[in-house]
């Protein structure tokens, strides 16, 4: 692989060299879950066991290092199965974790609920209020702050250099979750973060059928225990998984370029609607994290969030559009609606990082944007 390629590139060769027997130019997928060794401990280029190792997530592996600019990267079976082993990684009995405020919901809710039990603390923060993010790391006790940017579902913007020398001067490390970004918008190790995580189940697959996650960052000891937990405790992805999470990634630019330019223009032709009382979007100029934004992303995302008069408003618009439709998740080709408060964020009602009962969001495709204006737009002339 070779790391002065631009992204483009790498994101469809990085890890894919064609197979070297047949000359096949998509490296074939390992459907194996265990390898023959000549003599006892003979591994042929180190495979024994795919739970161990397996040469197609591997590939996948060595792909999403480059991406983001780390030396190593773990596939897992799922977003939360990489943030968990992350976590166990490097937390233990007593330690104190600081999440942003309106992180994804399952986020909150493993911590909560998985780590917490195990004597971790919690506690969360508006991660765009430096000040307030600096009183609230606990000098010893704070281990991991935990950033999503722009974040779910208010698309607040975090200064990632900002918050990592924060971090990094009362000990602790920096996790950024940067699904929403993708690395082609956006690269926090570059800007300071120890670690990135991504649920791969959504722009980097980017077609809504499979499910995935990844670990990626430097090498050194943290790299090793979390190389140990993915062999040791197994949420690994299987090569079917992996292979499909590859093909995906290869679109990736393409894709994220149109997710933004469609979004933009969306989010610029809501505004205004007397139906809305906030359209939550970073490429707009008024946005809070606008300028932010701009400086340490390459483009906005795809994702916009809606506020609507009251919750029964914004139930009946969410379930009234055609192409937009209700799912949970977001990052496909294809544009998605979802009611956060009841949905993604259920998990969270009660906590500080509940959800308002009128915010919508839109997970916008890469449709013709004519189309989706014309049934969002008529969505809210209906109501
Ligand atoms: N992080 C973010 C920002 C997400 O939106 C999600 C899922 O919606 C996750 C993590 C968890 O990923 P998964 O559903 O692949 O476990």
């Amino acid at each position: 692989m070779n790391d002065s390629q631009q992204f483009s590139t790498r994101a469809i060769h990085a890890g894919q060299a064609f197979d070297a027997r047949t000359g096949s130019v998509i490296p074939p997928v390992y459907f194996t879950t265990t390898f023959v060794q000549d003599g006892i401990g003979g591994f042929r280029d180190g495979y024994e066991y795919t739970r161990g190792g397996n040469p197609t997530r591997d590939s996948l592996q060595e792909l999403l290092a480059s991406l983001e600019g780390g030396d190593v990267a773990y596939s897992f079976a799922s977003g939360l199965a990489a943030e968990d082993t992350l976590l166990r990684a490097v937390l233990r009995p007593a330690d104190h974790i600081l999440m942003g405020n309106d992180v994804y919901g399952g986020t909150h809710r493993l911590v909560n609920r998985a780590h917490v039990p195990w004597g971790v603390s919690l506690s969360t923060v508006d991660m765009s209020d430096l000040d307030a993010v600096k009183a609230a790391i606990r000098p010893d006790a704070t281990k991991v702050v935990w950033v999503e940017t722009p974040s779910n579902p208010l698309m607040k913007v975090t200064d990632i250099a900002a918050v990592a020398e924060l971090a990094h001067a009362a000990g602790a490390i920096v996790v950024v979750d940067n699904t929403f970004a993708t690395p082609y918008l956006q690269q926090p190790l570059s800007l300071g973060a120890d670690v990135v995580v991504h649920s791969t189940t959504k722009y980097l697959g980017g077609h809504s059928d499979v499910l995935g996650g990844a670990v990626i960052l430097r090498s050194g000891d943290l790299a090793e225990k979390v190389a140990f937990l993915q062999f040791g405790v197994g949420a690994v992805s299987g090569p079917m998984d992996a292979w499909l999470t590859i093909r995906g990634i290869k679109t990736l630019a393409v894709r994220m370029d149109r997710h933004s330019s469609n979004a933009q223009t969306l989010a610029e032709r809501l505004v205004g609607d007397p139906k809305l009382s906030a359209v939550y979007y970073p490429g707009l100029p008024d946005h809070p994290g606008h300028a932010l934004a701009a400086s340490q992303m390459r483009a906005f995302g795809g994702m916009i969030s809606l506020q609507l008069a009251d919750g029964v408003t914004a139930r009946r618009f969410a379930e009234s559009m055609e192409l937009f439709q209700l799912a949970e998740s977001l990052g496909g080709v294809e544009s998605l609606v979802c009611y956060p408060s009841e949905m993604t964020h259920a998990s969270v009602r009660g906590t500080e990082l509940e959800v308002p009962d009128s915010v919508v969001r839109l997970s916008v495709g890469i449709e013709d944007v004519e189309d989706l204006a014309e049934d969002v737009l008529g969505a809210l002339s209906r109501l």
